[in-house]
């Protein structure tokens, strides 16, 4: 049933990422004759692990916006994680609710994950009422958009999307539908390094209130096993919040996120990136504003056009992209392991313990804070896994729940296809694997690190190195017919028999000593 046409009363389903105060709307409902479910599920928590920041982010900004809903008139039926009937999650909220309520539907936006339509489809069925499901507006692509866009294609490159998305929306483009300055994409001047400690201003913050606070005793007391530290919690969790944090980024980060994107600095966590992905992921902001504000600050002459389109093609190209190609490859996407791998995820992932100075870096910065920005996310713990040869299930479970922006539709395109080149290429058509010689070229890590970053065998390599050679050799059969992986290919070639044999014995004594237990496929 269109949601502009229905009559029936009405139960509206309210997910923790759908924190959009249009949604009711959005979904067709009527204060005056429909009632409004929120539903904190620890379970949501525990299965995969969740960092307890990532839960109480959720937790609180779910409990701010039912109070602005309330405020707006909307009756909310809110089921708290303390709720002692609150044990089956959605499954049994939802026929608790259907007897409460005794609605003739339960409405509810797409959700951003397979697994959960299907929970919320299985609920429905054993509460006897139907689930009626629409589009999420958030978007700027829909899903039957991308399909079309996708349809016939032999490759989906997200290029080329991006420019269409460019034109579509009419951004940063001249009359005839041209980029603004020549170019669709800036990013040969975006490859920066910094020559000294960046003097990058802070994100804004924001010191947790009552209900935060309440939250956090919450959680602390029902779900104490959860991974990560919570002390240093200053997520925005309301829009107004999250209006701040999006001004601040304008004002003070934008003009040099383009230049240093890619660039890293040991003990420096935020540098110029914008910090805004779990406002826009839970729907507190919405895509197009951030994007129009990006493009102001460029008019007005407060950002180049390389930070500015570099912004840009995030959240326009890549951001809509991934979502698209999530829902057009359908479930059982995040469960693809096209390159067989098995290893175990090492302990480290969760503690940042290791004597690798970069991966000490970087997993503490996700341990204490439940983020890291790209470029440590692909290059450094998701490319260690890659080239590791861990299972990507394990890889993809631990984004999902470590990051506090992690929702499926966004973190299984990102780790399966992009970091771990998982699934059969669909994202990229090689896979982002490198040495150490892209993290010393990006970073100070290697300074510090206990490792010698320009050798490849020996007790004392970097283990970047010496699995990225090993990576190489185990996918060389799997890789030769790859054009794009020719010219690497041809550098293995070029190596002796003898440092091969080293590099393949220095491999599994890397992976036995990080606990990476199973060898992976030879995949050759
Ligand atoms: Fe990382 Fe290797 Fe550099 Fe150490 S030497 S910081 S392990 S890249």
């Amino acid at each position: 049933m269109p949601a502009s046409s229905h009559t029936a009363s009405t139960l509206g389903l309210i997910l923790g990422d759908q924190l959009d105060a249009s949604y009711p709307e959005a979904l067709g409902l009527d204060r005056r004759r429909d009632r409004l479910l929120m539903v904190e599920v620890g379970r949501a928590s525990e299965r995969p692990a969740s960092h307890v920041q990532r839960t109480v982010l959720f937790l609180s900004a779910m409990r701010h916006h039912a109070a602005t809903l309330r405020d707006d008139g909307w009756d909310v039926d809110y089921v708290h994680l303390t709720d002692p009937d609150n044990t089956q999650g959605f499954h049994g909220e939802i026929q608790r609710a259907v007897v409460r309520h005794k609605p003739e539907e339960i409405a509810v936006l797409r959700p951003g994950s397979h697994a959960l339509r299907g929970e919320l489809q299985s609920a429905c069925g054993k509460a006897g009422v139907e689930l009626r499901v629409e589009e999420d507006p958030h978007f700027l692509s829909s899903v039957d958009e991308f399909n079309e866009w996708a349809s016939g294609r032999k490759q989906l490159t997200m290029e080329y999307f991006y420019r269409t998305m460019r034109r579509r929306y009419d951004v940063l483009v001249d009359r005839d539908g041209e980029p603004e300055g020549g170019q669709w994409n800036l990013d040969k001047q975006n490859r920066q390094t910094f020559k000294s400690p960046p003097s990058a201003p802070s994100p804004a913050t924001f010191d947790p209130d009552e209900i935060t606070k309440q939250v956090m005793d919450e959680v602390r007391k029902a779900l104490p096993d959860l991974p990560g530290e919570l002390d240093s919690f200053a997520w925005p969790v309301t829009r107004e919040q999250a209006t701040r944090a999006m001004g601040s980024f304008l004002q003070h980060r934008l003009a040099d996120f383009g230049t240093y994107q890619d660039a890293m600095w040991g003990g420096e966590r935020s540098l110029f990136h914008s910090y805004l992905s779990t406002s826009l992921n839970l729907k507190l902001l919405r895509p197009m504003e951030v994007i129009e504000s990006a493009v102001r600050a460029y008019e007005q002459g407060r950002a180049p056009l390389n930070s500015v389109e570099g912004f840009v093609r995030q959240v326009l190209g890549w951001r809509e992209f991934i979502r698209g190609v999530y829902f057009h490859e359908g479930p059982g996407y995040e469960g693809r392991n096209g390159l067989g791998h098995t290893g175990t995820l090492p302990e480290f992932y969760w503690t940042g313990e290791t004597d690798m100075a970069c991966m000490a870096d970087a997993l503490g910065g996700v341990v204490e804070h439940s983020y890291g920005h790209h470029i440590e996310r692909l290059m450094v713990y998701g490319n260690f896994a890659l080239i590791a040869g861990i299972d990507p299930g394990a890889v993809h479970e631990w984004y999902l729940g470590m990051f506090a922006d992690g929702i499926d539709w966004v973190t299984a395109p990102n780790t399966i296809g992009m970091a771990l080149h998982a699934d059969g290429g669909v994202v990229g058509t090689k896979p982002y694997a490198a040495s150490g010689k892209y993290i010393k070229r990006m970073s100070n890590h290697c300074k510090g690190c206990r490792y010698d970053v320009n050798a490849r065998t020996g007790e004392n390599a970097c283990p970047f190195n010496v699995l990225y050679w090993d990576f190489l050799m185990r996918h060389e059969g799997r890789f030769s017919s790859n054009n794009r992986m020719a010219m690497i290919l041809k550098n293995l070639e070029r190596m002796k028999p003898a440092e091969k044999a080293q590099i393949t014995k220095d491999g599994k004594a890397i992976r036995d000593r990080f606990g990476i237990a199973c060898p992976p496929h030879s995949g050759a």
